[in-house]
């Protein structure tokens, strides 16, 4: 039976639910509660285990897709550790080791970095990913395929 269905391949916005969850069976993030996530297959918009496992599904088909830290967001970087005064930041801010902060770079983008020691004088960041070092256990289903427009493409991601 020729098989005329269309398939997850590279230029299509796929769309999918999902739920994500760490070794110990935590869930980290799920589509359930939201519209699926939609992105553009082939450009690198959701981590490269995942991207790989999904090629040739089907709309309709489910999958579970183990991604292993270097497929996924990375080993811990050990230099990706870095130590700062306490005056660097506000006085009133209650600093605690695992707390998340929001910091701009030098171009005003932007990004996360958790509290990893606090010390009488010097903070120490964390700018690693907060999943670098996870196996990411994905339960996925593709809910939608559609070709990309010519802007998409142009852009590398779905709109
Ligand atoms: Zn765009």
């Amino acid at each position: 039976m020729p098989d005329n269905d269309p398939a997850v391949a590279n230029d299509l916005v796929v769309g999918i639910d999902y739920t994500l969850r760490l070794e110990d069976g935590q869930v980290i993030d799920s589509s359930e509660e939201r519209d699926p996530l939609e992105f553009l297959q082939g450009h690198g918009q959701i981590v490269p285990g995942l991207e790989q496992a999904i090629y040739g599904m089907a709309i309709g088909d489910k999958k579970e897709v183990v991604v292993e830290p270097e497929a996924g967001y990375g080993e811990v970087d050990p230099d990706a550790y870095q130590r700062f005064p306490r005056e660097a930041f506000p006085s009133e801010m209650e600093l605690e080791p695992g707390m998340g902060l929001e910091l701009v770079d030098g171009s005003g983008q932007p990004f996360l970095a958790v509290v990893a020691e606090v010390g009488p004088e010097n903070v120490l960041l964390d700018f690693n990913h907060p999943l670098a070092g996870e196996t990411l256990h994905f339960d996925v289903q593709v809910v939608s395929l559609r070709a990309a427009n010519s802007e998409e493409l142009a852009h590398g991601h779905a709109h």
